[in-house]
């Protein structure tokens, strides 16, 4: 029987069905020094958020297949593991429409101040007329940028369009002629995105072609009215620019469900500020959504273990 190692806690039905088919290893801290003996006969892995990576990969000589729990792969040293002729999958479509959700839901939040507003409310501050001071601003027939314009990109993007009627810009490695023709979106320049956009979202992976793609000159384009979004990694933005960005209002706001360094460190500026809307990079947490994301990456794992093609394998052109 192989070997796999799951660590992350799974459901417990799932974890049944690995055990008839694997020996099961269950290890959640993998700064245990017995992750890395576990390392040594496993073929599979099962989890979110493993950096995987050449040191990692020399442990591991078996390893045939890695199940990440997530569509973002940003943890995955790709090169490493194609050069060692391993299968990687993630969890793509499944968690489109709860992150777009979710995404949008922080957008509306930071618009129109949602959470600062809830505050107000329990802190018993509210005791007369609210005034202009605490008036949001529109989100309908504004316009939405997109950075990233993907499955769940062009998911937000819809929210946008029919039920918020906003324009879409986007801005993407490739056109996606499909939204310009259901969403009448816009394919421009991330320049001409960022000086046009009222909401500028980000959505595209992490990749060493993304890595701090949004910084000072950047905010600098935006207008000083606009809110900024970001869904995608923390990475991708340089947060010390984002904060003085909102500090010297060169941008009105922020909504981020991820950062730099996560979990937030408790002394990041970005937590003290009325006008950012924080959340702990849930863009998928819904009951529903993660457990599909826990079945898609079991099914991958038990595919590829058993010679076939998983369904949902990154790295295609490795193995087909
Ligand atoms: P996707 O379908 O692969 O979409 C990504 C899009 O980004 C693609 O259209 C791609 O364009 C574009 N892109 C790639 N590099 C770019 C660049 N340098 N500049 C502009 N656009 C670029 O992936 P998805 O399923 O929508 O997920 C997107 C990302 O969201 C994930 O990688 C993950 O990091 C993040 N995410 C976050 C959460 C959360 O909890 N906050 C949840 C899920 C996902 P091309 O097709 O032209 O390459």
């Amino acid at each position: 029987m192989k070997k796999i190692i799951v660590y992350n806690p799974i459901y417990s039905d799932l974890l049944k069905i690995l055990q008839k088919h694997f020996q099961v290893v269950e290890l959640t801290n993998v700064e245990n020094p017995e992750f890395i003996h576990e390392l040594k006969d496993a073929h599979g892995i099962i989890g979110s958020g493993l950096k995987v990576d050449r040191t990692l990969l020399d442990e591991a000589p078996n390893l045939e297949i890695i199940c990440n729990i997530s569509v973002g792969y940003d943890n995955l040293d790709m090169e490493a593991v194609n050069a060692r002729g391993i299968m990687a999958t993630n969890t793509p479509d499944v968690l489109t429409d709860s992150t777009a959700d979710t995404i949008f839901g922080l957008l509306l939040a930071t618009a129109r101040r949602i959470t600062e507003l809830d505050q107000y409310v329990k802190s018993g501050q509210w005791t007369g007329k609210i005034g202009e001071d605490l008036y949001g601003v529109d989100i309908h027939h504004k316009t939405l940028g997109i950075i990233g314009m993907g499955r769940i990109g062009k998911a937000i993007a819809e929210r946008a369009h029919f039920g918020f009627k906003m324009k879409i810009l986007y801005h993407n490695r490739s056109r996606k002629l499909n939204a310009e023709e259901q969403l009448q979106a816009e394919y421009v320049s991330l320049q001409k995105l960022l000086q046009q956009s009222d909401f500028v979202c980000l959505m595209a992976p992490l990749s060493p072609e993304t890595v701090q793609l949004i910084g000072k000159q950047e905010f600098s384009l935006m207008k000083k009215t606009a809110i900024f979004v970001n869904g995608a990694r923390g990475q991708m933005v340089d947060e010390d620019a984002l904060v003085e960005a909102l500090k010297k209002r060169e941008i009105c706001a922020a909504g981020l469900d991820v950062y730099e360094k996560e979990p937030v460190e408790p002394n990041n500026p970005l937590l003290y500020m009325k006008n950012v809307v924080t959340l702990p990079h849930i863009g998928s947490a819904t009951l529903e959504t993660r457990y599909k994301m826990a079945k898609l990456a079991a099914e991958n794992l038990i595919k590829g273990l058993q010679g076939e093609i998983p369904p949902s394998l990154i790295n295609k052109e490795v193995f087909i």
